[in-house]
């Protein structure tokens, strides 16, 4: 029945875009559109960058557990930007949504910092830290993330936040000496929030200083000029996405084994 349902859908949103595509205009629609859609990538070029310090919300994913990716990061290398133009919007929308939830804090007089910057130096780390509230006499630190419908029930489903937002809120945790934090979802389509509280526990505790322990190490890797071999092949998921893959490509085979960041046990959460 919802498989016919669904077919049924289709056809008319089908027969609906026929019907826009083929009605005569003075307007050619296509070549609007693709010039709006330029508009969200003309920036986004591929450029050279020497990064000094380890990122939170990258180490939280993906290249952010190869050693090499920080490596040739800390040497310079060209970065490529692959986003499409959805991928553009999508950003920027995750961007102006954390403003428009900021200024609603604000104005319920929860707000005591916003855009904050999160520093440190022994691994070197740099970031930005979402909100700070006033809740109920505690200094409440919080990061705000959105996510598609599907997304966002599902996380409502698992009773738990993602492990890659959770290990941005750790190393946030640890550097501003927080025991107790909140991760903040929203969802994209209709404005819903979600919110996970977050308790500093033995296992967390841990794996957050095996995580600065290891950056440690990459950050030495890359002061002893010893460039750390491939953990994944080329066509592995990893790599695929990389900004500096073709660096990497180039870089030669390396000279040290440093294994990739240990994951968080999605289990234990
Ligand atoms: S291409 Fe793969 S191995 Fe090379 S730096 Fe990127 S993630 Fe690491």
């Amino acid at each position: 029945m919802l498989i016919m349902a669904k077919s049924l859908l289709q056809q008319v949103m089908l027969k609906v875009e026929d019907k826009v595509a083929s009605k005569p205009s003075f307007l050619d629609k296509e070549a609007l559109i693709e010039k709006i859609q330029h508009g969200y990538i003309v920036n986004r070029v591929d450029k050279f960058q020497t990064k000094k310090t380890f990122a939170p919300s990258t180490i939280a994913f993906s290249h952010g557990e190869c050693p090499r990716y920080w490596y040739l990061a800390f040497e310079g290398a060209v970065f490529t930007d692959n986003a499409d133009a959805y991928g553009g919007a999508n950003m920027t929308a995750g961007t102006k949504s954390h403003e428009r939830i900021q200024e609603a804090m604000g104005n319920a007089g929860i707000l005591k910092d916003s855009e904050f910057k999160v520093t440190y130096d022994d691994p070197p780390i740099f970031g930005y830290g979402d909100v700070i509230l006033d809740w109920e006499g505690m200094d409440l630190l919080g990061e705000i993330k959105t996510m598609p419908n599907e997304g966002f029930e599902y996380r409502k489903i698992a009773g738990k936040p993602k492990t890659g937002h959770l290990i941005q809120l750790l190393i946030y945790m640890k550097i501003l000496n927080r025991s107790k934090a909140i991760l903040i979802y929203e969802n994209k389509n209709n404005h819903e929030l979600l919110i996970f509280p977050v308790e500093l526990n033995e296992y967390y505790f841990k794996w957050v200083e095996n995580a600065f322990e290891w950056m440690r190490n990459v950050r030495k890797a890359w002061e002893d000029k010893t460039l750390p071999e491939k953990n994944y092949r080329s066509n592995s998921k990893i790599c695929k996405t990389c900004p500096i893959k073709d660096a990497c490509n180039n870089a030669g085979s390396g000279v040290i084994k440093i294994k990739s960041l240990e994951p968080l046990d999605d289990k234990a959460l």
